[in-house]
């Protein structure tokens, strides 16, 4: 895959449809690159600064210099143009040049593998609904009886679209499997009460933090709307005992990892008990919540990041793993959670402040 061809091309008075309210600009230029292989792939990019040095620069330079690297060598494209030190008097020209030309690399490289850039640069964890539905449809497969998925993500949360992600979830796992949602405190009580009343159809089990700031009187403003019981408490700007008085939830979600450990969750617990609620999850540290939940009668739920679910597998002996949907409580004096042999000394990350003042002397 080696670049036979570098071409730029300064597009201009492209016409654009302006806003109402303006009636210029219409038109628009654009600085278009086009990165040729020998096998005939094309990769593109485009930017706005069209200035001729730019262009000059693209077409006779960066072209010259750049015909006959391999593409798929990114890396060392872009070291070779960069090392290339007369660019380096051009100032944001230069950036400008270089940015099109990885750009339109990246293009390519996602053109020969098949692969949207946006992979190839990392591929942030965001399932489309297809592979949202897939996945609980495998989690179901493997026995689990509860499931939760995150809503209320996008940039401005979108009620319409975790509906249509709740109901693939609800399509692909049947009747049988509990569905839960979690808001990581991001929506308005608006878009909370869209959301939720959008998604009664779909037997939701519970919503967890759905309103920003798990603020109480909030939480109880969407309570009065919506028969799918509100949980919170699992980052207690607010506490416990807010959440309780102000009638805001229906499940309490204390971490003992997180907020106070089990003497703070017993106290938690106690509380809810005497208000008629129960307890349950608590994010992803389940194995050390199981304590807690299996201590209490009104325990409920606990729940199993899969990554850190696989991080304690990593490094204690003997975890809890969920079987048909449901865990068994060690029954080993302690928490029967004790790290494999030699695990820490293997992993510990020395970090150099510590050593710094670990040292005689040190202030
Ligand atoms: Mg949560």
């Amino acid at each position: 895959m080696k670049i036979a061809r570098l071409e730029a091309h300064h597009l201009a008075n492209i016409p654009i449809q302006p806003p109402p309210f303006r009636k210029l600009p219409n038109a628009e230029h654009a600085l278009i690159v086009e990165i040729e292989t020998t096998d005939g792939l094309i990769g593109y990019s485009m930017g706005g600064y069209t200035h001729p040095v730019v262009v000059d620069f693209l077409n006779h330079h960066a072209a010259d210099l750049l015909v006959g690297e391999d593409a798929s060598c990114i890396e060392r494209v872009i070291a070779r143009f960069d090392r290339h030190s007369v660019v380096r008097f051009m100032g944001r020209a230069y950036l400008s040049a270089l940015a099109l030309v990885d750009i339109a690399l990246w293009d390519l490289k996602g053109k020969s593998l098949g692969v949207p850039v946006h992979k190839l640069l990392g591929g942030a964890p965001v399932y489309s609904v297809e592979e949202l539905a897939a996945e609980a449809k495998h989690l179901a497969e493997l026995g689990n009886l509860h499931l939760k998925n995150t809503v209320g993500r996008q940039a401005v949360p979108n009620p319409a679209d975790d509906y249509l992600r709740m109901r693939a979830m609800r399509e692909a796992v049947g009747p049988r499997v509990k569905l839960a949602m979690d808001g990581n405190s991001r929506m308005t009580v608006a878009q909370a009460t869209k959301l939720c009343q959008m998604t009664e159809e779909l037997d939701i089990s519970f919503i967890e933090e759905p309103v920003i700031d798990n603020h109480p009187t909030q939480l109880r403003e969407l309570r009065g709307k919506t028969s799918i019981p509100i949980a919170a408490a699992e980052n207690h700007k607010y506490s416990a005992r807010d959440l309780l008085v102000n009638d805001a939830v229906d499940i309490l979600q204390p971490n003992v990892t997180n907020d106070g450990g089990y003497t703070a969750g017993l106290r938690i617990g106690m509380l809810a008990q005497a208000f008629g609620r129960s307890l349950g999850h608590g994010n992803g540290s389940g194995p050390h919540n199981i304590a807690l939940q299996a201590a209490l009668s009104n325990g409920g739920l606990v729940e199993y990041h899969f990554h850190k679910w696989m991080a304690y597998n990593a490094i204690f002996e003997n975890v809890p793993q969920p079987e048909n949907g449901y865990l068994q409580v060690s029954q080993e004096p302690g928490l029967g959670l004790n790290p494999k042999r030699g695990l820490i000394k293997e992993f510990k990350k020395v970090d150099r402040t510590s050593l710094l003042f670990s040292q005689p002397g040190a202030m």
